[in-house]
């Protein structure tokens, strides 16, 4: 278990599109899932993480919509592999931050509610439904995996996009 380096904009391993995972007992892998989670947890309010944004090109994502700021509703802790958005329905504006554009936030339209599938770590197929604040962060964090930033999804980078005063 170890804290990995989170990548930051423009490295060019942000903009890969990751592969699907294969092999859930593999050591690597187990040492995967430890290592997302000491970094989730080192990063305070951080919500989620992307496998891509510590160098490792498959597809899983950490999620934890409890550890926001401001209490959401949430499904608590989310290893998500290979996930899949099987509907979504609605569209909601609201600002962004990501742990690989430390500096920045935007303004980011995103379906307000979405049906997830996705295996657990036992390889079970599982599903799952999101709205708002927490639909948000998967879509977010699964973005990753097509090497997608929220640079790639905003209508205007001279007005969706925001310079935090102190990060
Ligand atoms: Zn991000």
């Amino acid at each position: 278990m170890a804290l990995r380096e989170i990548l930051l904009y423009p490295n060019p391993l942000l903009k890969q599109v990751s592969s699907a995972v294969d092999d859930l007992n593999s050591a690597e892998f187990q040492e995967l899932i430890a290592d997302l989670t000491d970094t989730l947890d080192a990063s305070p309010g951080c919500v989620g993480i992307a496998a891509p944004q510590i160098a490792y090109q498959k597809r899983v994502v950490l999620i934890d919509a409890s550890r926001n700021r401001k209490p959401v509703p949430n499904n608590g802790r989310l290893l998500l592999i290979n996930p899949l958005i099987i509907r979504s329905e609605g569209s909601v504006l609201g600002r962004e931050g990501c742990l690989s554009l430390p500096h920045l936030t935007a303004n980011v339209s995103r379906a307000q509610e979405i049906m997830l599938q996705y295996s657990d770590l036992e390889g079970r197929l599982r599903e799952l439904v999101s709205q708002e604040f927490e639909a948000r962060v998967i879509q977010h964090e699964m973005d990753h995996l097509d090497g997608l930033l929220f640079l790639d999804r905003v209508s205007s980078l001279k007005t969706d996009v925001f310079r935090r005063k102190r990060y």
